[in-house]
């Protein structure tokens, strides 16, 4: 993880050498110019945006790009990017969405491969020069080329798995037949990216360079004096289809566990493209095309390119400056604690504080370890560590510009906090609550400069959890929610807008999902079942998992609230929950909930014996209706609530807050793909059987427009 803006800053800095700046021909997207020693630079810079992606008509232009090049009888030609932010971020995922004709789209695709094999065919030396990303089809098109040099800092990576696709552009042989084929498989079906000292161990590049060694190592390049990276040894073996069967058969193990087929078929395509066609380039390609087209046409795909538009949108709301560099933190637990290193990673000078200092100790040890796995480099992590100071008086709250409030769920408590540090906050600076369920038209009683007081209401775990819902009230200015939506921006999270009601957006949809669990436990389903049944719906962990997590002490205070608030609208709390929580058996962080943990936080396999009851048979659907439509039931209701302001946000907030199955495209998506009319059905039944709970929401009926 990179501060942001540093790799942008030092490029700028540094001056990139381009080739010349006179003469040549300018393209809309492309221009290229020749240099004395006969050397063709060839510079993307695509016309209106601020990052390089590869549509169709940035393709269309090259083709005509080589055409020209071809006839210039140059020495060799570098393909490099005029954006100082990187090379190429991969395809233009708009030319993508909403395509339903795998045909039409394999006649695309097969064009754009023509463009690709020319460039690869050019008979003279290809030198791709990358700085910053390198993605998806960027990459492709890097491949295609005789030879790849990196500037420090760059990133290379074919992240199509994380669309519901496979590379397209040549990446599933091309990549292969570079880097051999068990590190590419590697690559391409976690979508990971490999920085540009690993990309050269890997034999993905041939050199790494500083930007005032370019020049030379082109010139070395097109002498032929740089050494091509060659496949590693062994790579010849899975020339042999055996040797293909087995490696494919593990792989197919290892991708079922973490994207099962029948949500995530395009790990398995691309297996079964290699088993099938490795090693034989041509074979691969037309497989390659046909493969890619179906499941660019497929309904995983295109939910997940929703849920990245959604995310963009999110990100559109973070955008602008937030004049926020000082945070002080109050609360060093699961969520402060977090939320300081947090801030400190991503660039912000930040004191963290607690009544109890060993709190900030163990705080400090958790950032050091997250500092260590997530930032490169020793520097970085002494830096971050730099910058978050423990603060055992409470001092740093005179100079923040944020102040972020992270104690117990009690309103007393917070309302004692507030009036205690609001003195002290330095002018226009802001406070922010983290609360997950006070109204914030309570706790700002407290505070003597309400415009500027905020819920920042961040999720569990922190590092994992990209959301963070922006929670107005009646006193909040304008200027303050934005703000908090730019600071979100700032430290790589993304922002949802929320108005204070019962647990504002996330939590009040969630809660029905996770007390309805805990009924259907009541009634004798093995908490094992029910959470195999989420699972399988495609939710990242079972609800029971998930209420140890986030720790039953916080999920009584908010069902409680919520029960208190909305009546028999939500499900009614069992007992045993407040007993184990009186007991502080409150979930993971207490080694004890209802699964039992080790030391290493996993469960262990033993029961814990809560209810009484024979495990009722019910299938994994019908389980998973009970759990997930009383999800579904109160989102449209805080829509026609007006608790958010639309169905994008709503999705989004809980795709990334909670990780609600992705490859659905959103819980409201997934309403309105699944039937509004059918799920209104559904629902009626279920309140028949179980109570008004289930009773459909008087909103559902603006779904369908
Ligand atoms: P926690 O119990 O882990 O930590 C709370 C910390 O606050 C403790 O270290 C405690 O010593 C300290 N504290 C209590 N009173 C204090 C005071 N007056 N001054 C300074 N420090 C004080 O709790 P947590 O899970 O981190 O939750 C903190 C807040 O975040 C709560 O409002 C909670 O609802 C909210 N929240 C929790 C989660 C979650 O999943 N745990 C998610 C989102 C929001």
């Amino acid at each position: 993880m990179v501060a942001p803006g540093t790799a942008k800053k030092l490029l700028e800095a540094r001056g990139m050498v381009l080739g010349p700046q006179e003469g040549g021909r300018k393209f809309t997207h492309w221009r290229y110019s020749r240099d004395e020693s006969g050397v063709v630079w060839l510079l993307l810079d695509r016309e209106g945006e601020s990052t390089n992606t590869l549509s169709e008509a940035v393709l269309t232009e090259l083709d005509a790009v080589l055409d020209d090049v071809h006839g210039l009888q140059a020495r060799g030609l570098v393909i490099r990017s005029a954006k100082a932010g990187g090379f190429i971020a991969g395809a233009d995922i708009r030319d993508f969405r909403g395509v339903d004709e795998a045909g039409e789209v394999e006649a695309r695709m097969r064009r754009a491969h023509d463009i690709v094999d020319k460039l690869s065919a050019l008979p003279i030396p290809t030198i791709a020069v990358v700085h910053g990303h390198c993605l998806g089809g960027g990459l492709e098109l890097a491949l295609a080329c005789r030879h790849r040099i990196a500037l420090e800092g760059a990133s290379f990576g074919l992240p199509e798995v994380l669309l519901g696709l496979h590379p397209g552009l040549g990446g599933t042989f091309r990549l292969p037949a570079l880097i051999g084929p068990l590190e590419a498989m590697g690559m391409m079906l976690t979508g990971r990216s490999v920085h540009a000292r690993k990309a050269r161990k890997l034999g993905l590049v041939d050199a790494v360079v500083e930007e005032r060694h370019v020049e030379a190592a082109v010139r070395a390049a097109v002498e032929g004096k740089i050494k091509r990276s060659r496949p590693r040894l062994g790579v010849a073996v899975f020339n042999l289809a055996p040797a293909r069967r087995m490696a494919a058969k593990r792989m197919r193990a290892q991708a079922q566990e973490k994207a099962p087929q029948q949500h995530y078929p395009a790990p398995h395509r691309l297996i079964d493209l290699w088993e099938k066609h490795g090693g034989d380039a041509r074979a691969m390609q037309r497989a390659e095309i046909r493969s890619f087209s179906t499941l660019l046409c497929g309904e995983t795909a295109q939910n997940l390119m929703r849920v990245f538009f959604l995310r963009e949108g999110l990100k559109r709301l973070g955008r602008g400056e937030s004049g926020i560099e000082r945070v002080h933190v109050i609360g060093a637990g699961t969520m402060g604690g977090d939320i300081a290193a947090w801030c400190a990673a991503r660039g912000l000078s930040v004191s963290l504080t607690d009544l109890d200092p060993k709190a900030v100790a163990r705080a400090v040890g958790r950032a050091s370890a997250f500092f260590d796995k997530r930032l490169h480099g020793s520097l970085e992590r002494r830096d971050a560590l730099d910058r978050l100071m423990p603060d055992f008086s409470g001092d740093g709250v005179g100079s923040a510009d944020l102040v972020i409030e992270a104690v117990a769920e009690k309103a007393e408590v917070k309302r004692k906090v507030f009036e205690s540090v609001a003195p002290r906050m330095k002018p226009g600076a802001i406070l922010a609550t983290n609360t997950s369920s006070i109204p914030l038209e309570i706790l700002r009683q407290a505070v003597p400069f309400p415009e500027r007081f905020v819920g920042l209401h961040f999720f569990n775990p922190v590092t994992r959890m990209e959301l963070v819902e922006i929670v107005a009230h009646d006193g909040a200015s304008d200027e303050t929610l934005e703000q908090a939506r730019a600071f979100c921006g700032a430290i790589g999270r993304l922002p949802a807008p929320v108005v204070s009601a019962p647990g504002f957006l996330v939590n009040r949809a969630l809660t029905p999902y996770l007390v309805e669990a805990f009924t259907l436990f009541d009634e004798g389903v093995p908490k094992e079942v029910i959470d195999r049944a989420a699972r399988a719906f495609g939710m990242p962990m079972g609800p029971i998992e998930l209420a140890d997590r986030v720790g039953l002490d916080i999920c009584l205070e908010v069902a409680l609230m919520l029960r208190e608030r909305l009546g028999n609208t939500m499900p009614e709390v069992p007992d045993w929950l407040v007993k184990k929580v009186e007991a502080g058996e409150t979930g993971r962080k207490a080694g004890r909930g209802l699964y039992i943990y080790d030391e290493r936080g996993k469960p262990r396999s033993e029961e814990v014996k809560v209810a009484e009851g024979g495990a009722a048979a019910r299938s994994e659907a019908e389980i998973a209706d009970r759990l997930v439509l009383p999800m579904l039931n109160m989102l449209v209701r805080c829509l026609r609530e007006g608790v958010v302001a639309d169905a994008e946000i709503a999705d989004a907030a809980m795709v990334f807050a909670t990780g609600f199955a992705p490859f659905r495209g959103g819980p409201l998506h997934y309403a309105r793909t699944r039937g509004v009319d059918a799920i209104v059905n559904d629902l009626r039944a279920l309140q028949e059987r179980h109570g008004e709970r289930f009773a459909p929401d008087a909103g559902w009926e603006a779904l369908k427009g």
